[in-house]
């Protein structure tokens, strides 16, 4: 932790009241960020904006360009930039796979982890081309590099990620634009519940890959690398896509 290493900065994280991305908001606010933050649900904005008085969180679902256009022009007027951008709301699939997805499922988990990641950057990209500086930093998973972490629309959408990280690394690189995405293994977050709707079917044929991991990480240990891609110290890093996953793709 360093508590200066983001001063004057200012971050717009998605999904910040719950896992990664509120652990991502308390993390770029005591690395002296100022954080703008948004989730779906108003029970996740609060939960931010008591664990991270300094920021602002508002009700906004990342689907709705409205919602992104207005939260991205309130965060433009009251402080003049966005430096950092963290693309972190996201949501499971209940595991299904291809011959038991249905269209609302896939409609949505699309819209939610891949569209809403470029309406995000598309909002935001101009400012930041405009002061030739900009941090993008899209949580992908380890779904979005193989097929065994999970059904059918989540590594879809986890794969488009990538694509949408690779394609803003190279297009803006000449305009100081870096875009990167981490690609977690297992982490402890509300992501999935014991009461959400899941395959059987699926997930059994996901066993063999689940029971390999060694274990499930902290969020902040997620939050972490994020702070770090977003820093100085990563001036030379676009176009990544990192695993955090404790080595469980690295056999
Ligand atoms: P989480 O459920 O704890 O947090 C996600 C937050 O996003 C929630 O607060 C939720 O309300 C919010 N959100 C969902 N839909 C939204 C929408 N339409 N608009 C605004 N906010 C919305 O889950 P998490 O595990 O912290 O997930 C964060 C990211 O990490 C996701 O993109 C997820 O796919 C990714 N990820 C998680 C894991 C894991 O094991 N937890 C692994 C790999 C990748």
């Amino acid at each position: 932790m360093d508590s200066t290493r983001h001063n004057g900065r200012v971050a717009l994280v998605t999904g910040a009241g719950s896992g990664i991305g509120l652990a991502t908001a308390i993390r770029l606010e005591a690395e002296g960020a100022v954080v703008v933050g948004c989730d779906v649900k108003p029970d996740a904005v609060a939960t931010a904006q008591a664990n991270v008085p300094s920021g602002r969180f508002t009700a906004c679902d990342v689907t709705d360009q409205v919602a992104i256009d207005a939260l991205v022009g309130q965060t433009l007027d009251a402080h003049g930039r966005i430096d950092i951008v963290g693309n972190i709301a996201g949501i499971n699939d209940s595991f299904l796979p291809a011959h038991e997805v249905d269209d609302a499922t896939w409609d949505r988990v699309l819209a939610v982890n891949t569209t809403a990641v470029m309406r995000v950057c598309r909002a935001v990209l101009p400012g930041m081309q405009a002061r030739k500086d900009g941090r993008i930093i899209n949580i992908a998973s380890i779904a979005g590099l193989g097929g065994g972490a999970s059904g059918l629309a989540y590594t879809a959408s986890k794969h488009a990620v990538v694509g949408i990280t690779r394609s803003i690394a190279w297009t803006y690189r000449a305009d100081g634009v870096r875009c990167n995405a981490i690609c977690p293994g297992g982490v402890r977050t509300n992501i999935v519940s014991r009461e959400d709707p899941r395959s059987d079917w699926g997930l059994d044929r996901l066993r063999k890959f689940h029971n390999i991991s060694e274990r499930m990480a902290q969020p902040d240990e997620i939050a972490a690398l994020v702070s770090w891609l977003a820093s100085d110290e990563a001036s030379f890093v676009t176009g990544a896509i990192v695993t955090a996953d404790g080595g469980w793709t690295a056999g």
